[in-house]
């Protein structure tokens, strides 16, 4: 075998970890415990939703650019495919684990659910180091991996999009190798790709635009404006920076954001679209003009009107929450809030838009986009923004009115909703042997 093609380096798949660390599908199930026990669920419907239908790991080799060859491992759960085929996205980071794959997965079919989406929960991972990785290393990582997965994902399976470090080039490999191997060319196997591959209009904004439509039904409900608001803004990527180019718009001052590099803070107010073209050229928003620096923790403890968690999970925990300052947590990352912090925050009177309602605008317009690709016939822009407005919207309501009667957290009324949508087709279908 020659030098270049020897396995000299495997990534480990970790280990599970002590109870006493995070654990995301931990903080899911308890999530899931409380609207199952509020909807008094038949032991079996429980037991069948409390775990993933499916847990798929792989382990397969990329020549890198260096010619050593890396074996890389990845994974896909589909938590359900009752109510559609499972839909969640696909993320690359060196801290991916099964465990959070079986949480976002989890997390996906609430989701769904509350949206009422015919569509499941999946989710995906590749433990890699994507910012130290080239686009060829990148590039042949995901066509691998979507060859690994490629048996249980399809338009009617399982339909991946993006997520943290993945975006519509990597939706765009993924389409392309699962299509070679059909043997034409398949678009509704992934959402969020580029519009001229059958991506759709509207599809990058969806889920800023999506907690958009949330926190102005939230600030109505709580009897605010949202001009003049202050914000904070933790995480400044596809979620961050389209939520904080709204609001920004909308007349808000964003005073802090952050991103995995570090953060940034301005009593004055930092212009997104300014802060989105140093991010273009240096890769980060620290050191941006007119700013001091501000770490996670801190952001999270600034006196602002809206606090927006946008990079990943856990960060608002127990140690942090009673320093919460903001009169709405807007959840713009999936589970960002550990299920201690949500009871303080609640206890606090804090109104907590649940990330399964609020950052759900993506997975609406990935829905949309995977119709339009079954049927090869695509809506224009205002097309998509107005049906995803009237669906959030809906949603929303559906969610207080929940709230409201049966006198439940924002995050509770969103799970007995979905989880009651869940359970009512799993019924339905005769599941039980
Ligand atoms: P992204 O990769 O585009 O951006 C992630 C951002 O978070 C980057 O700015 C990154 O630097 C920052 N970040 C990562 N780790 C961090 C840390 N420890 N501290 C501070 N900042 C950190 O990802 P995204 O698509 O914007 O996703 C962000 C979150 O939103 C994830 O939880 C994702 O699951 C969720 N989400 C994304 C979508 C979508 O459509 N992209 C939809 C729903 C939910």
């Amino acid at each position: 075998m020659p030098e270049k093609a020897k396995i000299h380096y495997i990534h480990p798949v970790p280990e599970p970890k002590p109870a006493e660390e995070y654990d995301p599908f931990f903080e899911a199930t308890m999530q899931f415990e409380k609207a199952a026990n509020f909807l008094d669920l038949d032991p079996w419907i429980y037991q069948r939703l409390k775990y993933p239908e499916r847990e798929l790991t792989v382990h397969f080799p990329i020549t890198m650019d260096d010619g050593r060859v890396e074996v890389f491992s990845g994974f896909r759960v589909q938590h359900s495919t009752v109510r559609g085929p499972a839909k969640g996205g696909i993320r690359f980071s060196p801290n991916a684990s099964l465990s959070e794959c079986k949480a976002l997965a989890t997390w996906m079919t609430w989701k769904c659910a509350v949206l009422d989406l015919p569509f499941g929960g999946g989710k995906g991972a590749v433990i890699c180091d994507p910012l130290r990785m080239s686009e060829n290393e990148l590039r042949k990582l995901t066509k691998e991996y979507t060859l690994a997965i490629r048996d249980i994902i399809g338009p009617y399976k399982d339909v991946p999009a993006p997520d943290m470090f993945t975006n519509a080039q990597t939706m765009a490999w993924i389409a392309d190798a699962y299509s070679q191997a059909c043997g034409y060319l398949e678009p509704a196997v992934v959402t969020g790709k580029p519009v001229h591959l059958g991506g759709s209009q509207g599809r990058a904004m969806a889920t800023g635009l999506g907690l958009y439509f949330v926190l102005e039904e939230a600030l109505k409900y709580l009897g605010m404006n949202l001009q003049g608001r202050t914000v904070a803004i933790l995480g400044f990527g596809n979620v961050g920076s389209s939520i904080a180019k709204l609001v920004h718009k909308a007349g808000c001052r964003i005073i802090a954001v952050t991103d995995i590099f570090g953060g940034i803070y301005s009593e004055k107010g930092i212009d997104p679209f300014e802060l989105e073209k140093q991010v273009k050229q240096t890769g980060s928003v620290v050191n941006f003009p007119g700013t001091e620096p501000v770490d996670n923790e801190s952001l999270i403890a600034l006196d602002c009107d809206i606090l927006i968690p946008a990079a990943t999970e856990g960060q608002i925990h127990k140690g942090k929450a009673s320093q919460v300052k903001a009169r709405i947590v807007l959840e713009g990352a999936n589970g960002p809030t550990t299920n201690e912090a949500d009871r303080i925050l609640v206890e606090k009177g804090v109104l907590v838009c649940p990330d399964i309602l609020a950052n759900a605008g993506g997975v609406t317009v990935s829905y949309l986009e995977w119709v339009q690709d079954l049927q090869r016939y695509f809506f224009t822009e205002e097309e998509v923004v107005d049906k995803l407005e009237k669906k959030m919207k809906r949603a929303f309501h559906e969610v207080i009115d929940i709230m409201e009667k049966n006198k439940l957290p924002m995050r509770e009324a969103a799970y007995v909703l979905a989880v009651g949508r869940v359970a009512e087709s799993l019924k339905a279908l005769g599941r039980a042997a």
